[in-house]
């Protein structure tokens, strides 16, 4: 089976509502424009069946690497990145900005970078719990298992610093969003 345009369409069409009522952000799918890869442009192993490049420009993987539901969810994960970005005007460009002035003086990822992976990743853990519990992905000879055993570890721990400190509080997280960067730095460390 080919994941077609109209498929991954009805899908993000499902997934939207969910993803802003668990967030709190606003998805904007006016104009969405999704190009499909052929298989032979995605990495190996990565679950890259779905990215999030620009206001409603998504570009998605021609492979399954999981059941419906976890398709859905990998699409909640990338929903949140539109959502974010279309939440906050000139995210983007602050995100550049701050991601290239980071890189000069620090060997780790940026805290706004931590704050949008670890968010996004505890969107995706309550898209899980309360719609998606089924989701399971192909792993190499593994088939079907739980796809949250390959959250990568480090999105896992910004998004238990999140968990801990806000227990749930989308206001407050949300608030993150336009807070000056030291705030994050206290938040997720350097
Ligand atoms: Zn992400």
């Amino acid at each position: 089976m080919k994941l077609t345009k109209e498929y991954i369409t009805n899908c993000i069409e499902e997934v939207a509502p969910l993803v802003e009522e668990i967030s709190g952000l606003e998805c904007d799918l006016t104009d969405l424009n999704l190009i499909i890869l052929p298989k032979n442009k995605l990495k190996k192993i990565t679950p890259g069946v779905a990215s999030y490049r620009s206001k409603n420009n998504f570009s998605i993987g021609n492979r399954f690497l999981g059941n419906e539901e976890f398709t859905k969810l990998l699409l909640g994960h990338e929903l949140v990145h539109s959502a974010q970005d279309n939440s906050f005007p000139e995210f983007c460009n602050t995100l550049e900005v701050v991601n290239r002035i980071w890189k000069e003086n620090h060997s780790t990822v940026s805290s706004l970078t931590k704050l949008i992976e670890g968010d996004a990743s505890l969107i995706e853990q309550e898209l899980s719990d309360k719609y998606f519990k089924n989701a399971k992905m192909n792993l190499l000879r593994f088939p079907l298992i739980p796809s949250s055993w390959v959250i990568p570890s480090d999105y896992f721990s910004w998004e238990e610093t999140l968990r801990k400190k806000f227990n749930g509080n989308r206001r407050d997280i949300n608030e993150l969003y336009t807070a000056p960067i030291e705030e994050l730095v206290k938040i997720f460390g350097e």
